[in-house]
């Protein structure tokens, strides 16, 4: 029997209409409309489109969307300046800046510097460790987005043998904690990984996030198992994620397409970060 396929797509656009009416209702008890900052250093394409992007979805949802332009050029001094300015900004409840930066600028201090309440992007190490340890953060969007398509496909997760194959900062790693919060029998594998399917055969719910286009066959897959692919590659053949979509879906009992699986979910789960983010703010200004 062919899977029952997750659709993405309209799973996103769901919590995009619910958020739209929970940004109502903030507007009108507490007088607030979430913002949402994006700094862009640089040019570069892919950028520009996921920033357009986000600034699209904050003006459909009603948030206020705040847009930082800088020049290639701009030296780390003055991008830790600009961030620290959107730490105090008012108006500013969430704060991302665009990854990757110019090779001349340090990654990892400029996440160092956002302020970790205002952290929708999730990659803040305070965000991590909060993930980590089980208590109140932001989750970085696209491990978000995976439980989110889990739970709204009507995926058991107590108690399942989850499989995450990847163990990247972004995706991997918060994937398989968020797993293990949702009481999951969790295994986590990598490049070193000894007989790949072998792990993947056990897994009642499998995550993919490998950056290898189709690395997971269908013989990979346990009969009635939950697949979900973040994958994302360009191909002669169109896109494809890291699943063999075709041989997989004949074994799952459900599956996410690429595109329009979890590709769909990242902005939308960026939009909700920014809602908690200025929940939080309404609680400590207590508005
Ligand atoms: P990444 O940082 O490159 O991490 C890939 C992980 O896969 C690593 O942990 C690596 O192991 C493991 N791996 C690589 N080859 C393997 C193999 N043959 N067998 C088992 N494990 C293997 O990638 P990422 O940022 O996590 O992203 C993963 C995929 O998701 C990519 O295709 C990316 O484009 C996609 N993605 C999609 C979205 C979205 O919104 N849909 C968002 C983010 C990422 P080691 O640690 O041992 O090297």
């Amino acid at each position: 029997m062919a899977a029952e396929i997750i659709d993405g797509k309209q799973i996103s656009a769901d919590i995009r209409a619910e958020l739209t009416e929970e940004v109502k209702k903030m507007q009108s008890e507490h007088g607030v409309t979430p913002g949402l900052a994006v700094v862009l250093v640089g040019e570069d394409p892919a950028s520009q489109v996921y920033v357009n992007n986000k600034e699209k979805a904050c003006l459909e949802i009603g948030f206020k969307s705040i847009k930082h332009v800088l020049p290639a050029e701009t030296t780390e001094a003055e991008l830790l300046a600009l961030v620290d300015t959107l730490n105090k900004q008012e108006d500013v409840h969430g704060l991302l800046v665009q990854l990757p930066l110019p090779g001349h600028i340090d990654e990892d201090r400029v996440i160092l510097a956002i302020d970790p309440d205002k952290d929708v992007d999730g990659f803040h190490p305070i965000s991590l460790g909060r993930l980590a340890i089980g208590v109140p953060g932001f989750v970085s969007c696209t491990p978000a987005g995976v439980i989110e398509l889990l739970k709204r496909s009507g995926t058991e997760l107590e108690g399942a043998n989850a499989v995450v194959v990847g163990r990247s900062n972004n995706v991997g790693k918060p994937a398989a904690l968020l797993l293990l919060g949702e009481n999951c029998t969790v295994t986590i594998c990598h490049s070193r990984t000894r007989d790949l399917g072998a792990v993947t055969r056990g897994a009642d719910v499998l995550v993919a996030a490998v950056g290898v286009p189709e690395l997971i066959k269908g013989d990979m897959v346990k009969e009635g198992a939950t697949v979900i692919d973040v994958g994302i590659h360009r191909t002669d053949n169109g896109l494809v994620g890291d699943v063999d979509f075709e041989a997989a879906s004949k074994v799952a009992r459900a599956i996410t397409p690429v595109p329009g699986g979890v590709g769909p979910m990242t902005i939308a789960m960026l939009m909700k970060n920014t809602l908690k983010a200025a929940e939080i703010w309404c609680q400590v200004a207590g508005s």
